[in-house]
């Protein structure tokens, strides 16, 4: 495995840094809308892959708002090979540290992005400088990618797939402890509507209560529809689970509600086909709500699972090295989804590796634990080099 030098590692540190000082918070759409928020991320790295000789294509997603693929245009290969991280983070609200000032204590960076997923950008692109730097680079054309709007549903990625982006394979950075991930659940999130007749609360059978509907679809989620769910199960991930997570409905005391909304959070094993889990999950919901009730299904939010091959050369090369730092014997599945779901789903070779704790992400107090960091530098680095002239992702070689 490569070490690192001290200054190598002081190299990796202080991009991570410069990038957790950009703010690219999203707290909702239109906020970054307004705020054209992965702009600014996007020219410090449009300067800094620039510097380390590559071509930096744009793809504008929304004004402001751009995928960032980069490449070296001498270097060319029958595969190729994306490492990708998202430029957008969650939110501040709410944090009890200085969230942009990327401070040091106890081998730790704290900030937001740190830890989701900057530290898995500062280390591709550490890797990739230093094995250029070397002049060892594998026979895969190398590409690195930075998309935006991943943490509101991985917008940047599904739209860099309908561009007709390609590669033969991904690495995605999300914190994974420096472990391979080859598989993730699809999230199917759920809004349901009942609609009732509402009349004055003190002669509740003039009227429909939509509540009473609605209580009759919390119990069927989490009673019949639960246990359809689990009769399909996978290796790595378990069962699909679905709960509700969100509800509203009525104006009044004194009136009977004539509506009710919910949300749902539904994850489902990768290989479900979700037209066929919303046909059943209609025709299930009718029969258990009975005609009583008049009820609306609508989906908030869709993606695409993972379910790589863990045979793959990728994650077969990968796992190999992860064994050498952390012990790691055998591919991960996670609960959590990703910009791999869309690139998947585009015929793109995905697993996820990077550098944190994912129940580090999101929180008040992110951090990055600098070890972490480090480590999956010289990951990706040994992964590059030791393949120098040959490919990573072909079978053959
Ligand atoms: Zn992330």
């Amino acid at each position: 495995m490569r070490q690192l030098t001290d200054s190598q590692k002081q190299r990796v540190r202080d991009l991570l840094a410069e990038l957790v000082h950009i703010d690219s918070a999203v707290s909702s759409q239109a906020q970054a809308r307004r705020d054209r928020t992965e702009e600014r991320i996007a020219a410090f790295l449009t300067d800094h892959l620039v510097g380390m000789g590559m071509t930096v294509e744009r793809q504008e997603v929304e004004p402001g708002r751009p995928n960032l693929m980069a490449h070296w245009p001498d270097q060319t290969g029958a595969a190729s090979l994306m490492l990708e991280a998202h430029m957008d983070t969650v939110t501040v609200e709410g944090m009890i540290i200085e969230p942009f000032r990327a401070q040091i204590r106890d081998g730790r960076m704290y900030g937001r992005g740190a830890c989701d997923t900057k530290g898995g950008m500062a280390a591709f692109l550490t890797a990739l400088a230093l094995a250029r730097e070397e002049g060892r680079l594998p026979a895969d054309k190398l590409y690195f990618v930075a998309t935006m709007s991943e943490e509101t549903g991985c917008h940047g990625a599904a739209a860099l797939m309908e561009h007709g982006f390609r590669t033969t394979a991904a690495i995605v950075g999300e914190p994974t402890r420096c472990e391979v991930v080859t598989c993730h659940k699809a999230p199917l999130w759920l809004e349901v509507q009942t609609r009732g007749r509402s009349c004055h609360a003190s002669m509740p059978e003039c009227g429909r209560n939509a509540i009473e509907v609605m209580a009759r679809v919390v119990d069927f989620v989490h009673g019949p529809w639960t246990a359809y769910l689990g009769r399909r199960t996978h290796a790595l991930l378990g069962r699909s689970t679905a709960v509700v997570t969100q509800i509203d409905g009525g104006s009044k005391i004194n009136i009977v509600p004539a509506r009710c909304r919910a949300r749902i959070d539904s994850r489902l094993v990768p290989d479900w086909p979700n037209t066929q889990v919303m046909a059943d999950f209609e025709r299930m919901l009718t029969e258990h709500v009975g005609g009583s009730g008049h009820c609306e299904v609508a989906i908030v939010e869709s993606q695409p699972g993972l379910d790589t091959d863990a045979g793959v050369p990728l994650a077969t090369k990968l796992l190999h090295l992860c064994e050498e730092v952390n012990g790691q014997d055998a591919p991960r599945g996670v609960n959590y989804f990703a910009d791999t779901g869309p690139f998947s789903q585009a015929g793109i070779t995905s697993v996820l590796f990077g550098p944190g704790d994912i129940a580090q992400a999101h929180t008040a107090d992110e951090y990055l634990d600098l070890e972490q960091l480090y480590q999956a530098t010289e990951v990706t680095l040994t992964l590059l080099t030791e393949h120098a002239g040959r490919s990573i992702v072909s079978p053959n070689d």
